[in-house]
Parts: structure tokens; sequence; C-alpha cells
């Protein structure tokens, strides 16, 4: 047997993290079996799908590198395959017409929580044979006896009697089919023989698979895997941060990384964390994917995504860069003068935005320095350092091979000071901070002039301090 998953959004909104580790997981499941992945896009629901959402489903599976088999299924466009379905539910009396009001049904509800009942359709309509009419829906008869089980790939056995269940609308009065019914039609048509998905459709497998029988259809096997809660215990949402898969490639994060994220938030394979795509394939099974929720930890995909940094080629990192820049307005950068900053500063950094943000201090003028840094640094004293780094400078004549390192050790030795006497105030006058890399690695990248420039620079906002 061939296997063949898909993966199903609901095209209202992005592709978040869950919906993508569903797709991961339904993506290796198929891979790892030599089967078919499939993409269905479930947008009968026409109020609330939009035509952004669906490119935000396939600008997302395409960073994430998820590639399906065959072309995207639109729900949309096979209603009548649906109706024919209906039809036949209809013409063997394993469906009817129910025009209960949503008054009645409302009342009905409230009168079973309030004598502690749970909450269900009473079957008023199921024996009436009513015809179609424009308030009609149509609801599914659901076996009044017996009981549907099924081994779910990652919980193991479920049973649910089927009295638990009530009858469940399949069609609404404007003829739309119901989640529960296309989802049935579409993975039997398509052949689907594992449906993976989020645990919060469990509920609705027991009454997919009654679907299945009355319509004749060979029962798929079913995996639902445990949702993703942020890290306080709550279900991942907005104010946990990006929860939309193309945020984190906005946020500079590389696929593989976020991906190798991904399968580990609910599978594991023994203490291993940094996966290839080709060992996820390799490795992937349902025995190893855990029944409880998985908590989204920012800090983990961080140190993820920085291992992934320095395993990349610098040049697609400075490639990267320049985009960033590009699109944060700062204008259009060459990737060649960016690769010794990728060079120079990835080890430091996680994430690419934060790889251009420690970059801008020596690709833009320096704009202001660090307030309380200058008071230590930039006092009077610091200017005789300042000067003589400069006039040492103007003595290189090959910037690019000359001993930069040894340049300021020079200086140092000449003034008999510690070495932080010139390191402080010359770190500050080329970044605008007292953080950062080695000195003479900045000098090198800033370039001869650039640098006496910005020492010069130091030296007169140090006089302006003290005069002013
Ligand atoms: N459209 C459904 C969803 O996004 C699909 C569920 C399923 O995979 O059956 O939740």
């Amino acid at each position: 047997m061939t296997v063949v998953t898909r993966f199903a959004p609901s095209p209202t909104g992005y592709l978040h993290v869950g919906g993508a580790r569903t797709a991961l997981f339904c993506y290796l499941f198929a891979r790892h079996h030599g089967g078919q992945f499939e993409l269905r896009i479930e947008d009968t629901d026409t109020e609330r799908s939009t035509e952004a959402s669906v490119q935000a489903i396939f600008d997302g599976m395409q960073w994430l590198g998820l590639e399906y088999d065959n072309e995207v299924r639109f729900q949309s466009k096979n209603l009548p395959r649906y109706h024919e379905c209906l039809e036949r539910l209809l013409d063997n009396k394993l469906a009817y017409y129910c025009d209960c009001s949503k008054e009645r049904l409302e009342k009905l509800r409230e009168k079973q929580i309030k004598s502690g009942e749970k909450p269900k359709y009473d079957g008023k309509c199921r024996d009436l044979n009513l015809s179609k009419s424009p308030e009609t829906i149509v609801r599914f008869k659901t076996p009044k006896t017996g009981q549907v089980t099924f081994i779910d790939l990652v919980r193991g056995e479920i049973t649910v009697a089927n009295n638990e269940l009530d009858d469940l609308v399949i069609a609404r009065a404007d003829g739309m089919p119901t989640y529960n019914f296309s989802v049935v039609v579409d993975d039997a048509d398509m052949g689907i023989t594992h449906v993976i998905r989020g645990d919060d459709h469990v509920n609705n497998t027991p009454r997919q698979i009654n679907l299945y029988k009355a319509l004749g259809f060979s029962i798929p096997e079913f995996a639902h895997v445990p949702m993703i809660l942020g890290d306080d215990g709550a279900r991942l949402s907005k104010r946990h941060g990006a929860v939309s898969v193309m945020q984190y490639a906005e946020d500079g994060y590389l696929p593989e990384a976020v991906l190798n994220y991904l399968v580990r938030l609910g599978w594991s394979h023994g203490d291993q964390e940094i996966f290839s795509k080709e060992e996820m394939i390799n490795y992937f099974s349902f025995n190893n994917v855990s029944r409880a929720a998985s908590a989204f930890n920012t800090q983990k995909l961080d140190w993820i995504n920085h291992h992934y940094m320095q395993q990349a080629d610098p040049k697609r990192l400075a490639i990267l860069m320049a985009e960033h820049l590009e699109k944060t307005g700062h204008g259009h950068f060459e990737v060649d003068r960016l690769m010794p900053l990728v060079a120079l500063f990835k080890e430091r950094v996680h994430t690419i935005n934060e790889l251009t943000d420690l970059s801008l201090s020596l690709l833009l003028p320096i704009s202001a320095y660090d307030e309380k840094s200058a008071q230590k640094a930039f006092k009077s004293a610091a200017i005789e350092p300042l000067e003589r780094v400069i006039s040492h400078c103007r003595a290189v004549n090959d910037w690019s091979t000359a001993d930069l390192h040894q340049l300021i050790a020079d200086v140092v030795a000449e003034l008999e000071v510690g070495f932080g006497k010139v390191g402080m105030p010359v770190r500050l006058a080329l970044l605008g901070q007292a953080q950062g890399p080695a000195i003479d690695a900045i000098m090198r990248i800033l370039g001869q002039q650039e640098t006496i420039h910005r020492l010069q620079q130091a030296i007169a906002f140090i006089n302006s301090q003290t005069t002013g």
C-alpha cells in the first residue's frame, strides 16, 4: 500500500506554527514511507476564507521546503462531488432534511444543559421525511446503537458509543457541505491512507468514521497530534510572540532551523536535537510522537537558529542580510561588503536580524555614542591615545595586510598605560558602543579612511563635551 497523507488547512489566517508542524509530520510520514504528500485547501467557508490566506499557506510551505505532490486541491471547486455524495445518503435514507429553527435548537440546548445532559440534537426531524426547502439543512443519521473504535497512531485505541454522538449537520441550508462531510469525501477520493491532524479534531473522527461507513468508503488510519502551548502553558497565541510561520522569516530565522525546531515539538529521537531533513525523514515515526502537548520555547529556537547560522554558507547569510537591510529602509548594500560582517558577528547572534543590527554600527555613520560608556571612556585623557592611534593609522601603507592588532599594542606600549586606556575609547569611537568584536577586526572592516574619520569624530565629541 502506498502511503498518502494530506495537509488540509482552512485559509482563514496565516500558516501558524501548529499548522506548519502538522504539515511537517504529514510530509515526513509520507516521505518516510516513500508515499505521497498532498495539499488540500479547505475553503468552503466562503466568508472566512481569503486569497491572502491561501497565498500565506503556499508561502509558508515553500519557505519551509514542504514540497507536496500533485496539484493543490481546493474544496470550493469540488462542490458537485459533495452534492453527489449527499444525494446518495439522502436516497439511501442515511441522511435527512431538517427544518428545526435556531431558536428551537437553542432552547433544546439550554434545557439539556440545565438538566445536566450533554447537549445534542434530539432527532426531531429524523423520521419526518421532510423535503428540501430553502430553510432545510441536511443531517446524517448517526447509528443509534453500537460504537466506533479506532486506533489512533498517537493516542492508542479510542472508543466512542454512537449514542454519545448526535445527528450531525452535513450540509447547510445554502447547500454547502460542512467540514465533517467534505473532509470524508475528499480524504476517500484522494485515497488518503493516513489522516494526520491536530487533536482538536479527535472528537470529529468517530463522526467521520460513521460517514465513511455510510458512504461505503474504506476507513483510513488516524493520528491526532497534540497541540502546541506557549511557554506559560496556555494555548499558543499571538501574545507568546510570532505564531505565523512567515513571521519567523521576517524575524531573521532560517527555514531549516524552524523546521528542525518544529519537528522537536512533540517528536523525539533519543537525545538528538539537530536533524537534517534527510534524518527527519529517516527517523520519523508516530511511535515517538508524544501524547502530551508541547510547549513553544523561543530560546530553544534561537539556539537552533544560531547553530544553523554557523553551518550556513556565509554568502547566503550576507544575501539575507542585504535583503533585510533593504526591507528595513537602510538601502542597498553589496553582498561582498557584508561578507566580512557575517564572519565577524555570526557567532554572536541568533538571527539574521540581530546580525544586521550589530552590523549597522559598521555600515552606517555613528549617530550617537552609548551614553554610559561615553561618560566613562570619553574623558580628556582619552584624546592622546586617540590621536596616537590616528597617527599610527596614517602611517600604514597597506591596510589589508597591516598588523592592526600590533598597531594598537604599539600605542599601548608607547603610552605605558593599561590596554583599556586605549582600547575603550577606540572601540567606542569606532562602534558607538563599548562592547564588540576585536578592535583590529573592526578597523579592518571600516578601512583606513573611515577608521581615522571615526577617531577624529570622537576627539571632536570629547572636545565639545569638555569645552561646552
Ligand atoms: N481544515 C481543517 C483544519 O484546518 C482540517 C482538519 C483535518 O485535517 O481534517 O483544522
